[in-house]
């Protein structure tokens, strides 16, 4: 099984893989699946947006940042108390883990501590934690990690080549720096990408390539389909082919086994269909209620539905 768990991917290697025959492709991804996971369970986590719009940076498909004109109103860092009646709902829904979200570029000191009492209390409800707040310093890590913090989310987003195409106002380097110091810290990694974005199959290859030679691998692995808001500069891009979607999964599912992958934002404009080939292609996780940051999810009722439609139960913590 040693043999499975590589981090010395060669970009070839995985456009090889996106290249197979789709059968071919999604048996080699289910093959590891089973080996690693009870491919019955899928983890289920709840995200909320504790921090909405006004950011300054200039991610191109995102409708938080303050630069586009998509009708999401700039708010402040919620109250605490109101966080945790949402952990608690979450909770009874069946997520086991609660993700933070803030729409900032990098957290202030003082907008960490508020945060990080976010953190404890979550914990102290019994569900793991999560959090995505930007860039983070070492010392930022470090305090998250004493705090409680079980997972930190920081995207890749693309490959390293089409990323300019998407985002200016931070590197790829400055992200690997981020994960770096969450690594450092002792906090579990959570970190994918987008596709969707007008990229090449290509790029799909250099992002899972990235990714797959991060050592150790990201636990976590979200892959997204664009949502395509108004307003945004990717707001009228041509939808993605959902078996191109399955395949990248297909793909983060072999280069990286023991990862978890989530079948992440995109859901609510994906067939009940593509949904579960993703789950055979590999995806073990989703985001479980009625909003995913500031765009539409499947009501947590359907994708009760269609877990037990398809055989599947919550993964347990
Ligand atoms: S993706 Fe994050 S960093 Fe980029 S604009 Fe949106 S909220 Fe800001």
């Amino acid at each position: 099984m040693a043999e499975d768990i590589r981090h010395d991917w060669t970009r070839a290697e995985i456009r090889a893989l996106f290249q197979l025959p789709f059968g071919e492709l999604i048996f080699r991804a289910q093959s590891l699946h089973r080996r690693y996971f009870d491919a019955r369970e899928v983890q289920i986590s709840t995200l909320l947006s504790i921090k909405t719009g006004g950011c300054p940076e200039d991610c191109a498909y995102c409708p938080q940042s303050a630069r586009y004109d998509t009708g999401v109103r700039a708010e402040r860092l919620m109250p605490l108390n109101a966080v945790l009646d949402e952990a608690r709902a979450a909770k009874e829904a069946g997520a086991s883990r609660f993700c933070m979200g803030a729409a900032w570029r990098e957290p202030k000191d003082r907008d960490l501590d508020s945060v990080c009492a976010m953190v404890e209390e979550v914990k102290a409800l019994g569900l793991e934690t999560c959090a995505t707040l930007g860039m983070l310093t070492q010392n930022q890590a470090q305090r998250l990690k004493r705090a409680g913090l079980d997972f930190y989310n920081h995207n890749l987003d693309t490959s390293p080549e089409f990323y300019g195409e998407i985002i200016s106002t931070r590197s790829y380097q400055e992200r690997l720096d981020t994960l770096g110091h969450v690594r450092a810290a002792g906090i579990a990694v959570c970190c994918g990408g987008i596709v969707g974005m007008g990229e090449a199959e290509e790029d799909r290859a250099g992002l899972i390539a990235t990714l797959a030679t991060l050592d150790p691998h990201p636990e976590s692995v979200p892959i997204n389909a664009l949502v395509r808001v108004a307003g945004t500069p990717l707001g009228e891009v041509a939808a993605i082919d959902p078996l191109d979607f399955v395949r990248t999964i297909a793909v983060a599912r072999i280069a990286m086994p023991r990862s978890v992958v989530r079948l992440s934002a995109g859901r609510e404009e994906m067939s009940d269909e593509a949904q579960a080939l993703c789950f055979l292609a590999g995806a073990n996780s989703i985001f479980y209620g009625p909003k995913l940051l500031t765009t539409p999810n499947p009501e947590a009722e359907h994708d009760r539905a269609l877990m037990t439609r398809l055989g599947l139960r919550p993964m347990a913590v």
